[in-house]
């Protein structure tokens, strides 16, 4: 048995299925899941010493690559005076000023310590902000796992939603309605019969959650307009997005300014710091200025605000961007390239970091479209890159991440790699 797989059994003695967040147990690819112990650059290394070029980048954290030396010596630094004071300090001031110039709809800003965190917090404020219940979610799009959000759609439009975790009360996930993705229409109906008793809309501006799949141009102004017309609050989940697909998240590409963000992920660079923040009359109803209650023991935690403040430094320097998009568009077209020459049903697409492919004749545009993608392909393609040592998110639902780290030539290894793993699975 080798060292993942003794782990893993050992794990699964003390830890429910061995894991502390589901995907990572591996349980949609099959197989072991890979106990890492190192991970530095576009690399990360497992406990039998094999090395992987990594495509997961903590599920979005790392890109400035993994371990970046100044971001290193900041929390190390920041140790120095201490670990947490659950006291205000300057550098909270500093990240949030530092946020608010890079994404400006984000006015008033509270920091918190996870995506689930922001997002729950958010729909409570929109909740109390506008005395309503109701909160509009689509299908594919995964915001955490507070109750609210736990829910899959009904059988038919304009239907509440059903939890999608045993422990969700009926009565929590009746107020969330669940929409399916890109449907201006569906949009239109539902705010033209429950427009009044709208709290929010929530989405993510560009799915990573049903692998990469962004929101139309049409999707993103019915999201806008109708939000405004009928005084709901336009929530817009940058816990991915955000300084991802662009310096200034999907609000910036889109040249929409939602009424509350909520990101996490890359402004923790790797800690765990999240935020939500946004119109400055809607932040002002948080506690302790407001009747919402929200709060933290270690939210703003110096140690990982440290990290943070380094990393937003790291990514406004020049042609952070540029090189990015530039690397993850060699790779995605890349690996269309070369899938179509194994003649394999294979789209990709990438816009910043980010990047989605998938096992289907063409580029997926709702959730009920990804679920046509071939999944024993997925599994087998997964597999294949892993035993080459290219590290990709364990499951087709998931969209991939490249760092500043992942230079050109990395990228032609793995195209390289890719080329081989492709020529397996076609011969399958
Ligand atoms: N929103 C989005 C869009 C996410 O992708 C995630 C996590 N992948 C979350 C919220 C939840 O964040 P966390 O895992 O930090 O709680």
């Amino acid at each position: 048995m080798d060292r993942n797989q003794q782990l893993f059994e050992q794990a699964k003695t003390i830890i429910p299925g061995g894991v502390n967040s589901p995907v990572r147990a591996f349980g949609s690819v099959g197989g072991i899941p890979r106990f890492i112990n190192k991970a530095q650059g576009a690399y990360v290394w497992d406990e039998n010493r094999n090395r992987y070029i990594d495509y997961v980048g903590s599920w979005g954290p790392a890109i400035v690559g993994h371990a970046h030396p100044e971001v290193v010596e900041a929390v190390c630094q920041a140790t120095e005076n201490g670990l947490s004071f659950g006291a205000p300090t300057e550098n909270e001031i500093r990240i949030a000023e530092e946020i608010r110039n890079i994404m400006p709809s984000m006015e008033q800003i509270r920091l918190v310590s996870s995506g689930t965190e922001a997002t729950m917090s958010a729909i409570r404020l929109a909740r109390g902000f506008t005395g309503r219940d109701n909160i509009i979610k689509f299908e594919g799009c995964y915001h955490g796992h507070s109750d609210s959000l736990l829910v899959k759609a009904g059988s038919g439009l304009l239907t509440f939603g059903q939890p999608s975790s045993a422990g969700v009360p009926d009565d929590f996930s009746r107020h969330t309605l669940v929409l399916p993705y890109n449907d201006v229409e569906a949009l239109q109906q539902t705010f033209a019969s429950k427009g009044d008793s709208i709290a929010c809309v929530i989405v993510e501006p560009i799915a990573g959650n049903m692998n990469m799949i962004p929101a139309t141009v049409e999707f993103v102004q019915a999201l806008r307009t109708l939000t405004e017309k009928h005084g709901s609050v336009l929530i817009y989940d940058e816990v991915m997005t955000g300084f991802r697909v662009a310096l200034g998240g999907a609000q910036s590409i889109h040249g929409i300014k939602p009424d509350l963000t909520t990101i996490g992920k890359i402004i923790g660079g790797g800690m765990p710091v999240a935020a939500f923040g946004g119109r400055a009359d809607i932040m002002a109803c948080i506690s302790p200025l407001g009747a919402v209650y929200q709060a933290g023991t270690l939210s703003g935690n110096p140690v990982c605000v440290a990290a943070g403040i380094k990393t937003l430094e790291i990514i406004q320097r020049s042609d952070f961007y540029t090189n990015l998009n530039i690397h993850t568009q060699e790779l995605s077209n890349g690996l269309t390239a070369i899938a179509r020459q194994a003649n394999i049903p294979f789209c990709s697409r990438s816009i910043g970091g980010m990047f989605g492919f998938y096992f289907t004749p063409d580029l997926p545009n709702c959730f009920t479209d990804m679920q046509n993608s071939n999944l024993i392909l997925f599994k087998a393609f997964f597999h294949a890159m892993l035993s080459h040592g290219v590290a990709l998110a364990p499951s087709a639902y998931e969209a991939c991440f490249v760092s500043a780290a992942h230079s050109s030539d990395i990228i032609a290894d793995t195209l390289g790699l890719a080329t081989e793993a492709f020529t397996e699975i076609a011969r399958t």
